[in-house]
């Protein structure tokens, strides 16, 4: 526009000139050469510096155009300001948006954001692992096309996001409970927010589980005793019959008594997530202990060898230890018919880590059952774990303690052969003499 300009006055001008050399009207073709020529010189300066411009904003240059002098200088200078100000502010903006992109990203949660139309404007990688999503495919694709359990349709179109919804996803390695919630923000938009709860699911179903196993487990002998109340209530016993009844009642509360004690035990390690103290036990005191309780169980049932291979001291919670120790021999007498033989050592290997080992010849344990031996309440064969004297409870009390010393505590069995149950300290919690 503003060369069509100039060309046109530049066509008027020659015009000019021409009629008055034609004319030979040399006075005036001076004096308005020199007028238009005195007007035209800026316009000139003025266009060239436009065409610079022009230059410099298309190739997106502008802080790098040098400043002409003049009138354009302040011009160009309050431009250059201006672009360089407006490009702070975009870069600051963008590290922003950055920056809530990271912490959504860093979110343990799944994160989806609807628009009005329940279109996915973005979501987070957590959401597009639970929902098998792909953001850079599903952008602006409708949620409930994508996500097509009934119960989470119906959940969008209702639009009562008061309460959050439990949905169960199965997968193909393991299920995934998931908690959806909906919330309503600016413009009529909404997040998704999802929260993965099934470990919480899991640890609940375990807590229900417990409660029913020690119901079980209280019931079973109160009833036998409620039994032999009413047969002796009703019966007309002799002095001898009465004497058996009593003794069977007996081992019936003893039952109970072992069990509420294994279950007092438990819920004091449970609560008790402090490391075990570091207080001097000696391990021949101990074995000794061990032993004597060992004997008293077998009654001359079984061939019983005690090793002590490396007298020294350890550090620990005395009461726990004793326990953990004579749970494992007892299980070993228990578990291993008559005439077997168990060999209970104590030993430092090269490491410098404790370790105290029981073996049997028992029955031994299939490797399936080997993982959950220590789980609340497993047994391999309940009746034979009732029968003498068990609780199910042993090997998870045996596993707390060993957590509560840093120990590890390992099983090796062969079905049919014998076992080997092993707790090894770590060193720091080794004296030796
Ligand atoms: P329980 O009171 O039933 O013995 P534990 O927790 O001590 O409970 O042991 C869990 C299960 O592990 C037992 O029921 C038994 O089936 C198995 N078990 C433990 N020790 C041995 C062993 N030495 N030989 C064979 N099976 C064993």
């Amino acid at each position: 526009m503003f060369s069509a300009i100039a060309r046109f006055l530049f066509i008027l001008f020659l015009a000019f000139v021409a009629a008055n050399i034609a004319l030979k009207n040399w006075g005036a073709m001076v004096s308005v050469s020199v007028g238009i020529g005195v007007v035209a010189i800026p316009l000139v300066y003025s266009y060239i510096n436009l065409a610079r411009l022009r230059k410099f904003t298309i190739n997106d240059s502008l802080e790098e155009m040098p400043l002409p002098s003049g009138y354009w200088e302040e011009v160009f200078f309050r431009l250059q300001r201006l672009v360089r100000n407006l490009k702070l502010k975009i870069r600051t903006i963008e590290k922003q948006h950055e920056r809530f992109i990271l912490a959504f990203q860093a979110s343990p949660n799944g994160i989806v954001m609807l628009d009005d139309l329940d279109q996915i404007e973005w979501c987070n990688s957590i959401a597009e692992q639970f929902f098998g999503l792909n953001f850079k495919r599903d952008a602006m694709q409708r949620i409930n096309f994508l996500i097509r359990r009934p119960e989470f349709v119906q959940y969008l179109s209702r639009r009562q996001f008061k309460d959050p919804l439990l949905i169960e996803l199965m997968g193909p390695a393991s299920n995934l409970s998931l908690l959806l919630q909906i919330f309503p923000f600016a413009d009529n938009r909404r997040l998704l927010m999802v929260q993965d709860v099934t470990d919480l699911r899991k640890t609940d179903a375990m807590r229900r589980d417990f409660v029913a196993n020690v119901s079980h487990e209280m019931r079973t002998p109160i009833t036998v005793m409620i039994g032999f109340l009413e047969t002796m209530q009703s019966l007309d016993l002799n002095a001898t019959q009465r004497d058996q009844y009593f003794e069977m009642m007996m081992s019936q509360a003893r039952r109970m008594k072992c069990l509420v004690e294994d279950l007092l035990t438990l819920a004091n390690l449970e609560s008790n997530t402090q490391p075990a103290p570091m207080n001097l036990l000696q391990l021949p005191t101990v074995m000794a202990l061990i032993k004597n309780d060992a004997q008293a169980l077998s009654q001359g049932r079984h061939a019983l060898n005690f090793n002590l291979l490396s007298p020294c001291n350890l550090l620990g919670d005395e009461r726990e230890i004793v326990s953990a120790f004579s749970n494992l021999v007892s299980n070993a007498i228990r578990y291993t018919p008559d005439i077997g033989v168990i060999t209970v050592t104590w030993a430092v290997n090269e490491q410098g880590q404790g370790e105290f080992s029981v073996d049997d010849t028992g029955p031994g344990i299939s490797s399936e059952h080997l993982p959950r031996l220590t789980e609340r309440f497993y047994r391999i064969d309940r009746s034979r774990s009732r029968d003498t004297g068990g609780t199910g409870l042993g090997l998870a009390i045996v596993k707390h303690i060993a957590n509560r010393h840093q120990a590890q505590l390992l099983i090796e069995s062969t079905p049919g052969k014998g076992s080997k149950f092993m707790l090894r300290f770590p060193a720091e919690r080794i004296k030796i003499f």
